[in-house]
């Protein structure tokens, strides 16, 4: 049996988060359970990208301190970090207020930037990595996931969380090689047994729904989870904001192959109740179709696609710069006459060349990129049976 401990907890005031924290580390024996004094251990928050913590993008503030106090009483030696989509971990790290709680704590950061090959014999597909040396270095991992609805993968959760030990433009790679979504979510899957954080502390006091996993809306849930099982956590999360849990397929791979358990009767819930947490009107980010069909056609009038608002359109080119695809399915227009990319354009698409892994939408600052069905689609989607 699985255990996951569910706690409610209405926001983020210090006081209640940290001890909704210490009640479901006790449901699940306590922390002697995860790590022994004088242990270096990594905490993995979210850090997807330099945004303030009322945005809901990133473990908030609160979530980290709290989990980190616990294992800092106990004796632990800490580092945190993350590699952020975009950016790097300091800039993410201090926007996102969890350098300021670092420090004020003597936790150092990790180094996310240089990575190191970690041979993963027993990996389904991918059978290594090359991991931040951070997370390759740490006796153990503490993953904090952040809960987000995501264009790619549905939800971001805890098995997701560990792709940011990916270092830097390495992740991008992973989407232009693996373009099923079976190979990119057996992938997750992969690395996640590869890492065996030894604890998953899910921040679901307030989530994202809709343009996920950066531009969505706060959506409140009022919960942490906790649990050792990936799977199990998910699964949960999942049942919470009204998914089927094998509608994932990152939970459905990871229990198929014995990373975890989804199943209501292969799980113990502890703590508080889940039926009050769970929302049935959850907005997701729509690409729920069949993400990375090969076949140009019949994925141009099909599955959805990304395009740009050009009001809200910046043109700072983060888009073109996270494009995994080779060449690049986004780019300016042209060179207008005062060198400036664009001529004061948004970027195109070249959907023939768009693989679908939403980079652009995941990362761009400021909204612009949204996902909109082709008709065909829209009523594809219809035939396929509910999701929620
Ligand atoms: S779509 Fe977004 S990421 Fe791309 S140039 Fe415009 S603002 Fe920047
Ligand atoms: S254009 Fe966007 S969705 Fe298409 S391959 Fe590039 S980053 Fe991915």
């Amino acid at each position: 049996m699985s255990k996951v401990a569910i706690i409610h907890c209405d926001d983020y005031e210090y006081d209640k988060v940290r001890s909704a924290v210490n009640r479901g580390l006790e449901l699940l024996g306590g922390v002697r359970q995860f790590a022994r004094p004088g242990e270096r251990i990594l905490i993995k928050p979210n850090l997807l990208a330099a945004d303030p913590p009322e945005r809901c993008v990133t473990t908030h503030p609160a979530v980290f301190e709290a989990v980190a106090g616990a294992f800092l009483q106990h004796g632990v030696q800490l580092s945190y970090g993350d590699s952020p989509g975009f950016g790097g971990l300091n800039k993410a790290a201090q926007k996102s207020g969890l350098a300021m709680i670092a420090a004020k704590m003597g936790i150092e950061t990790g180094n996310f930037e240089v990575g190191e090959r970690l041979i993963f014999n027993e990996g389904i597909q991918n059978k290594s990595f090359v991991i931040a040396q951070a997370a390759a270095r740490a006796q153990g991992i503490i993953s904090l996931p952040k809960l987000k609805s995501h264009a790619l993968t549905t939800l971001t959760g805890a098995i997701k969380n560990q792709f940011g030990c990916i270092p830097g433009l390495l992740k991008g790679e992973y989407h232009a090689k693996l373009t099923e979504m079976k190979q990119f979510a057996t992938m997750l899957v992969d690395l996640t047994g590869c890492l065996k954080p030894r604890l998953y502390v899910m921040d679901a006091i307030m989530a994202m729904e809709g343009n996920g996993p950066r531009n969505g809306k706060p959506r409140k849930i009022g919960a942490l989870l906790f649990s050792s099982d990936p799977v199990a956590i998910d699964a949960t999360a999942a049942r919470m904001v009204g998914l089927l849990p094998d509608s994932l397929e990152m939970i459905r791979i990871g229990q198929q192959y014995g990373l975890g358990r989804m199943d209501k009767e292969a799980l113990t819930l502890l703590g508080d109740a889940l039926a009050p947490l769970v929302i049935t009107d959850f907005q997701l980010a729509h690409a729920r179709t069949m993400a990375r069909l090969t076949n140009n056609r019949v994925r141009n009038a099909i599955v959805e696609r990304p395009e740009i608002q050009e009001e809200k359109c910046i043109r700072c080119g983060i888009c073109i710069q996270v494009c995994p695809a080779a060449p690049k399915a986004i780019q300016w227009t042209d060179e207008d006459e005062d060198g400036k990319p664009g001529g004061g354009k948004p970027p195109y698409y070249d959907y023939d060349r768009c693989i679908r892994c939403y980079c652009c939408q995941e990362l761009c600052p400021e909204g612009a990129v949204i996902l909109r069905t082709p008709f065909l689609g829209q009523a594809f989607n219809r035939l396929k049976p509910p999701v929620i």
